[in-house]
Formats: C-alpha cells, structure tokens, sequence
C-alpha cells in the first residue's frame, strides 16, 4: 500500500507487522483473512478490507484465508457465498483451497464454551431477553448480577447441553461468559456467547439448536485458523478486550486484532441491511444494479478491478474516521479508462443531417484512431455517407454567444469527417427540430484539410446508412443527499434521486459497435465512459455509461 506515513514507509498496520517480522514473533509468519458474513453481496467497502489483507500478506510473503463469518442462520445464504467469491475474485485475487466457514468450528466453539463452563467463567442464563437489557446496566451505571450467575458447574454443563438438546424454546435461555457486570466496558458485562435458534442454517442444517454469536465465534475462527493479524474496522475496538479474555482463559493462539477505519464515500450507502433493503423494496433492480456501491453493480456498472485498487491504495489506512468524495472514486476511474477504452461515436438523442451537394450513393472512408493514446490499439474505418445523425443538442436555431455547434447558416467540423454548413432547418408544428440541411467542403477532409476554413466546434456524428440502434443508460449517483443516513429524523428513501436513471432508447452507434465484446470499454465521444451492459443481446444492444468524461474532482483540485 501506498507509503503515507513516516520514514521506513508503509501504513501503520504495515509497521507493526515489521516490527513482528523483525522480532521473530510466530517465527516471522504473517497470515490474514477476510472474514465476511454471506448476508448480501460485497460493496466497494469491503474491497478496502480485502485489498488490505491480500496485499499485506503478500508483500510479506504471508498468505490469506477467506473465512465465511456465518454465525446467523437467519441472515444467510449460499448464492452470497458464491456472490462474494466471484467479486474477490473480479478484484484480483486469490484464496487457494483456504476457504473456511465459521459454521466448520461450531464443534470446536462447543468444546470452548464447555471448557469455560467447566473453569467456572460461563453460566446458562433464564433471565428474558428484556430482564437481561435491564440488568446490564448503562455505560456510566453498573449493571447487575443475574441470579442466575452462581449456578454450578454441574448444573450449567447439564442446562447446555439440554439447549443443545432442543429442550429449551428460543430465546428461553441463553449461555453467557462470567466476567465483571461493573466493567466499564459493556461487551465485558456477562456477554452472550450462545443463543437458541430454531433456523436451519445454510450449511448445517438443523445439527444445531445453538449458535455462537458473532462475539464468541469471530475471534475463536482466527486463533482455529491461527491468524497472526486479524484486522478489522474500528467498531470492533471495544471488543477487543472480550477477545482477549477468550484467548486468555481458553489459552488458545493469540491473534493480535488490529482496527482500522472504514471505507466511507459520499452520496452512497455502506450497509448490507440497507442495501438489503434497497434492493427487497425493489428500488434498484438487485444487487448488480449498476447504480449500486456493491462489487456485482459496479462492475455491472462498468468500473474495471484496477481502478478500484488504485482508489484504495491511493486512500491508505488509517484509524481516522472520513468519507471520501465520490468524485475521487470516479477520477480514478477516469484514469484508467482513459488508457483502456476504444474510441466509438455514438449519437445519443439523434437528429439527421442530409448533405445537399453529397452525391447520393457516394461513401468517403474516414480513418480514426481507436486509442489515441495506445498505437497497439489500431485504427478502424469509418463510412462518410449523404445522410447522417448528430446529436440534438448540437444543433440551435437561436444559440447563445458562446455556442460553437451548428446554427443556421454557421460552420462545424464533423469528428473524423469534413466540415459542414448549415442551409436550412425542418421544424414540426411544436417547433422541434426534424431534419436539418447542410453543405460539406469535398477539401476539408479530416487529415487533409485544404479548405482553408475555420471552425471553433467538433462535434460527432454516426452514418445513418450504416448506423445500429443501440440502448444507452445513463446512470446518476443513487442518492442526492452527501450523507443520506446522516439526519436523524429522516428516512433514508427520501434522499433517493429520482433521477439516477435515464434511458435514451433511440441512441446510434457507427457499426463497428457490433464487434463489441462484453469486457471492452468504450469512450463514446463526448458522452462518457460505457461498457455493454449483462443484459445486452446482439439484436439488442444496451450500453451502460461507466462514468461523464467531465472530471469535477480534479477541477476541484486546481
Ligand atoms: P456492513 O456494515 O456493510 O453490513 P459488515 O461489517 O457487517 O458490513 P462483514 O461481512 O462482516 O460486513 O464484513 C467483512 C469484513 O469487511 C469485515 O472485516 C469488515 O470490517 C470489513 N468491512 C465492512 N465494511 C467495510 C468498510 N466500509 N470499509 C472497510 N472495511 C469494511
Ligand atoms: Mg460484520
């Protein structure tokens, strides 16, 4: 990751694993994971959390497990655990056969909770989920004592295992860790280590009539796994006490748990529930709507695996809290498209353009690059014919000042073309433009422009002989509020952008479209950045905008 601290480089997380390196601990080994919970798919928060444990590990020659946290048969299910491997996989990397799944340790996690039982420091607690709230008192206040709490060891071996047995209803008891009902820590406060549930769960099925909690399970699967740094966000610090004392009284591997802060980006939201939401109460069409903060939407979307990583090492790691602008994600972006993408001309909302004194079965082959700035990118042809599309808002009748498209009478140049004037104009009876005239200079050929004539605008154009429909979506940010989930007495739905989709349905692409492959990126001249959506069909050709050619963030810079 980028060097954004001190000399010897490196974040800090990268310096306390040197400082490990450097002094033999677990014999110089460096091993991570990325735990997520398979209750959604991935968003681009969590590629933070996978490009930092991935390339942490590599660098020092340490390797990293992917650890399905599936603790709550509830929320879970087998399409996110394959959702989620295809997105790490999208973003470049790689597990091998350490693929684990927390569900695989509830043998283990049951062995641990009964050697706690039995050293006196767990109890099965019958107080009601509402008593136990009560009794755990406040951050400034002590909580209290279940009286519960001094059930023997007999008595609370036998009462665990009947839970375990099915013996007991949901929520009738639970099993909880004896540690200090006073701490000013309330994780240390009698945690829940086990609860009742009867869901069957995607893995296990109905084995089990208990599951750990997240609390008990997630710091037990990185000592099994004998994780040497276990990262993780920063609303974990205080728990990291409660995991300490796991690891102490059960004397298994100590992993250090080091945090970090999140990933957070304007406009957007970072919550599986939320995005949940979004998608179960259909305001997006699902987890890949490219609309989406998620991995499968902004692939969808158009955004490539490499710009991600940039934008993610270009962050750096750090425990301060931020949100990150958007537009930094999208000039990323930009950067990076702008090496790969194939140049097209595409005519989003068309109006046609007959040339008077083009003879009528005549065709000019125009060259034009693909990438000007890749010659290993070739170049293409493109057929100059009688009759053309621009776009309709590079045509005005009564134009301002500083307008240097067509008007009546005015001079333009065609990209990749010759240079027009503009002789007349057809109107319909609501006044909107039809069909416009113009006259071409046979010498103002693009390359070899004798003409003489100067003209202020460019503008693109597509061959209406050889033109292919094509369906253009145009995406906006999802929410117009920077902070959507940041009012306290408002829904975030309201803040949702009525606008984030537009689709124009009478788009023309110039022919050589039709060869596109689903990986390629285009710039369509003028309009943007755009991949082919997943739905795209040869008949049907629907094109997604990655991403506007304007760049507000560096502008900002300046
Ligand atoms: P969410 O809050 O979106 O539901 P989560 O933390 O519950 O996310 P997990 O599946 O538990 O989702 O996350 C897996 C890993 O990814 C965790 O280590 C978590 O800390 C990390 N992670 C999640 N969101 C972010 C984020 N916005 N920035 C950095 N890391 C994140
Ligand atoms: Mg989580």
């Amino acid at each position: 990751m980028e060097d954004n601290t001190n000399e010897g480089g490196g974040h800090f997380i990268d310096q306390i694993i040197r400082s490990d390196i450097a002094s033999g601990k677990h014999g110089g080994r460096i091993h991570t994971r990325f735990p997520p919970e398979p209750n959604g798919f991935l968003h681009i928060g969590h590629s933070k959390a996978i490009i930092l444990n991935f390339e942490l590990a590599a660098k020092y020659g340490g390797m990293t497990n992917l650890r399905f946290d599936d603790t709550n048969p509830a929320a879970e299910e087998t399409r996110f655990v394959e959702g989620i491997k295809e997105d790490i996989r999208w973003l470049g990397y790689d597990w091998d056969d350490r693929e684990y799944y927390a569900s695989d340790y509830f043998p283990t996690l049951f062995e641990y909770a009964i050697k706690l039982i039995k050293k006196g420091k767990a109890y099965v607690d019958h107080s009601s989920p509402e008593e136990m709230s009560k009794m755990r008192g406040t951050p400034t206040k002590p909580g209290q004592e279940s009286p519960y709490r001094q059930r023997s060891i007999e008595d609370n071996l036998e009462l665990f295992h009947r839970m375990q047995a099915g013996e007991f209803e949901e929520g009738e008891c639970v099993l909880r860790a004896k540690i200090d009902m006073s701490s000013p820590n309330m994780h240390m406060r009698d945690p829940v280590m086990y609860r009742i549930l009867n869901t069957p769960h995607h893995r296990t099925g109905t084995k089990w009539k208990i599951y750990p909690t997240y609390d008990f399970a997630h710091g037990q699967s990185d000592s099994i796994e004998k994780i040497t740094h276990s990262l993780c966000t920063l609303e974990f610090e205080n728990h990291r006490p409660l995991y300490e004392w796991f690891i102490r009284e059960l004397e298994i591997f100590p992993s250090r748990q080091i945090e970090f802060a999140r990933l957070n980006i304007n406009y957007t939201v970072m919550s599986k529930r939320k995005l949940l939401q979004l998608v179960k109460e259909k305001h997006v069409d699902g987890w890949d709507d490219p609309r989406m903060p998620t991995l499968a939407g902004m692939r969808r979307r158009g955004y490539t695996p490499q710009a991600i990583r940039n934008f993610i090492l270009k962050l750096g790691i750090a425990k301060r809290k931020h949100i990150i602008d958007l537009s930094l994600l999208e000039h990323t972006l930009r950067e990076d498209l702008n090496n790969i993408a194939l140049r097209r001309m595409v005519v989003i909302d068309p109006i046609r353009v007959v040339i008077s004194n083009f003879p009528e079965h005549h065709e000019e082959a125009m060259p034009a690059d693909n990438n000007p700035r890749d010659p290993e990118a070739g170049k293409r042809t493109i057929q100059f014919t009688k009759e053309l599309y621009i776009e309709r808002a590079d045509f005005m009748v009564d134009p301002p000042s500083k307008y240097h498209r067509l008007r009546p009478g005015g001079f333009v140049r065609l990209k990749h073309g010759f240079i027009l004037q503009c002789e007349h104009y057809q109107q319909d009876s609501e006044g909107k433009i039809i069909e416009v005239t113009c006259k071409y200079f046979p010498e103002s050929k693009s390359g070899s422009d004798t003409s003489g004539i100067k003209v202020k605008g460019v503008i693109h154009w597509v061959s209406a002989k050889y033109g292919v429909p094509i369906e253009i979506r145009l995406y906006d940010r999802l929410f117009n509020d920077e902070n959507p989930l940041g009012h306290a007495d408002r829904d975030f739905l309201e803040f949702l952008n009525p606008d984030s989709l537009k689709l124009c349905t009478n788009a023309i692409g110039e022919p050589s479209i039709l060869e596109a492959n689903k990986q390629d990126r285009y710039q369509f001249l003028r309009n943007g950045y755009f991949v082919q959506d997943t739905e795209s069909t040869p008949g049907h050709l629907i094109f997604n905008r990655t991403v506007t050619l304007r760049d507000s963030w560096s502008k900002k810079q300046k």
